[in-house]
């Protein structure tokens, strides 16, 4: 196995169509398997042949930690529903973009013994299959994007989205404590008649 150079995206072999896999061979495993080593070692979540110079329709992903998927000649045969979120590219190095992409999708692919077999994934695994079959046809996620924003930026969205739920949850906390203060003076009121209706 070995680490490759991933490429970057003003190289035009990001933009070119990769050729279909006619046959699965250890030379193709090995480049798998780099493409694993790489994707792994750069913290990326999938990394495409073309990225480090392989024009060949396969690409590797590992949506979740240790589950990884060998995507060989993958075709997207189905798809279902829109979602928009954020997505990176290891070869758009600090950028994030806002993508729109299919909420669940049905894909066709070889794996590394050559044999067909049809995946169906949902949510953040669906978006990475569709950024990683994009790249196989020249398309970075930054052609889709409808907004683009640097690593700073992405931190700062996220800090004030730690800010916002902050904020509900302080507001959440004085509802509470209003409404324990509601159910006590009503206690007492109900406390204060009661003693008034054994006086009487
Ligand atoms: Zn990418």
């Amino acid at each position: 196995m070995a680490l490759r150079n991933v490429l970057k995206d003003e190289d035009p072999i990001l933009r070119k169509k990769s050729r279909e896999v006619k046959e699965v061979t250890d030379r193709i495993r090995t480049t798998m398997k780099d493409l694993v080593e790489t994707m792994r070692f750069y913290r990326g979540v999938g990394l495409a042949a073309p990225q480090v110079g392989t024009l060949r329709r396969m690409f590797v992903a590992e949506p979740s930690p240790g589950e990884v998927y060998y995507m060989i000649n993958p075709e997207i045969i189905e798809e279902e529903g829109t979602v928009s979120d954020t997505e990176g590219c290891l070869s758009i190095p600090d950028f994030y973009g806002t993508v729109e992409r299919p909420e669940k999708v049905r894909i066709k692919a070889l794996d590394m013994n050559g044999e067909e077999r049809e995946y169906t994934f949902e949510g953040f695994a669906a978006r990475v299959m569709c950024h990683e079959t994009d790249h196989l046809d020249g398309i970075l996620y930054s052609d889709k994007a409808v907004e683009m924003h640097t690593v700073e930026q992405e931190l700062e969205r996220l800090n004030q989205k730690v800010k916002e739920e902050d904020k509900e949850r302080v507001k959440e906390e004085k509802e509470q404590a209003k409404q324990a203060k509601k159910a006590a003076k009503a206690a007492k009121e109900a406390e204060k008649a009661a003693a008034a209706a054994e006086e009487e």
